[in-house]
């Protein structure tokens, strides 16, 4: 064969393969869009109380970190736990070609696109019908609240103190949703006594995701067990929350709340656990790890002068790691003196590189 002949040959296999290639990934993109034409159909025959959206989804393709982009096929807006229910059922009756998958979100802060779904379905759950927050103190052992899944924590809050009331746990920033946080644990500085959020959930209203049955369930530690297990902690993969009961205790009405800072790791990580597995007369600890690159330190609130005149501005960290402990002890303005000044000698027991201590009112 001559080399002219050969070069033709490789030239004319090539464009073989190239053509198949074309078609190949064309008839798969044809089969794509016929499935999501399809799929789209036969939600948009989904009736509901809500709705379905399929244009504006790209609020619901990103994560908090802004690092995942996953562009869903539809974002729900139920109204009801029956709608969640609804379209969860429809989806498995689809069948595995539809390829469509479910993702609850809640206020989308979480990250690495745990809220997130590729051409699936997100189900914004702040659209559920907001029924009013009932809370309930009189008669009950213990007072409770009932919310809805996509409720925000901050709303709560706002609702029970109305009521001299307030959930024992707390996450620190409060423009989260209660089936976000009870997905993943909900922590602050209230941990340590009363466990994070998901310790403190007397009962849940679930719909159900296993075998896409859709089913809508009460659980709690002694009904449906499993489930309530399941679900508190789970990231939607076991169920959705739909209501939720929380516990609450009185709120309290004056903090004392200071802010101590380390240098020294060890000397910061001890009196943290002292204070955490040791008695102590605070309500709430929390430790965190401060870069003090950003003239952080310089922006502290201070609300009254220190005894100590030492200020945070005037602390030369030159941009190395600090430690902070941040505690706060609860108290009324006729509470016993004596208590005041114990929580006072706990705090200068505590290995104090301290340099900002503050007041502050609730
Ligand atoms: C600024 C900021 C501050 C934060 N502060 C704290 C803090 O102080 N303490 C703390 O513990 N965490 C904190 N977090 C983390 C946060 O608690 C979690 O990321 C939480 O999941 C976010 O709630 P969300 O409503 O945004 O949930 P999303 O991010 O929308 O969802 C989180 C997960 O829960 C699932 N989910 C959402 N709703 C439901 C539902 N109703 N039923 C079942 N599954 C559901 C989602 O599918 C996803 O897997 C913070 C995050 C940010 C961005």
């Amino acid at each position: 064969m001559s080399y002219l002949h050969a070069c033709l040959l490789r030239k004319r296999n090539m464009l073989t393969v190239r053509s198949f290639t074309i078609l190949l990934l064309s008839c798969i993109a044809f089969k794509l869009a016929c499935c999501f034409s399809s799929s789209i159909s036969s939600l948009k025959a989904l009736p509901l109380v809500g709705h379905l959206e399929f244009e504006d989804v790209h609020h619901a393709s990103k994560d908090f970190g802004n690092r995942y982009q996953l562009l869903p096929l539809a974002v729900l807006h139920p109204k009801s736990a029956s709608d969640i229910a609804s379209a969860i059922r429809h989806i498995w009756m689809m069948g595995p070609h539809s390829q469509l998958t479910v993702a609850a979100r809640g206020r989308g802060h979480s990250l690495q696109g745990q809220a997130q779904t590729r051409h699936g379905i997100v189900i914004h759950m702040e659209s559920l019908q907001p029924r009013k927050l009932q809370v309930h103190s009189v008669g009950a052992s213990a007072p409770y609240v009932d919310v809805s899944g996509g409720e925000l924590w901050i709303n709560i809050l706002h609702e029970t103190l109305r009521h001299g009331l307030a959930p024992k746990s707390w996450t620190d920033y409060l423009h989260l949703t209660v089936g976000g946080t009870l997905s993943n644990a909900g922590i602050s500085g209230q941990a340590f006594r009363h466990g994070p959020q998901i310790s403190n959930v007397h009962q849940l209203e679930v719909v159900t995701v296993d075998a896409g049955k859709g089913e809508i369930l009460n659980c709690s530690e002694r009904h449906n067990s499993d489930l309530f297990h399941g679900v508190l902690g789970g990231l939607g993969q076991f169920g959705i929350i739909t209501r939720a009961r929380i516990a609450l205790e009185p709120a309290p009405t004056m903090v004392k709340w200071m802010r101590v800072l380390y240098l020294d790791f060890y000397a910061f990580a001890r009196d943290q656990e002292r204070l955490v597995l040791g008695g102590t007369k605070f309500d709430y600890i929390e430790g965190f790890v401060i870069i003090n690159r950003t003239g952080l330190l310089d922006n502290w609130r201070l609300s009254f002068t220190p005894e100590d005149p030492l200020q945070a501005s005037q602390f030369k960290s030159d941009g190395r790691t600090l430690y902070c402990l941040e505690v706060a002890r609860y108290f009324k303005l006729d509470d016993d003196k004596d208590v005041m000044n114990q929580v006072r000698e706990q705090t200068v027991y505590m290995h104090l590189q301290s340099i900002n201590i503050a007041d502050r009112n609730l």
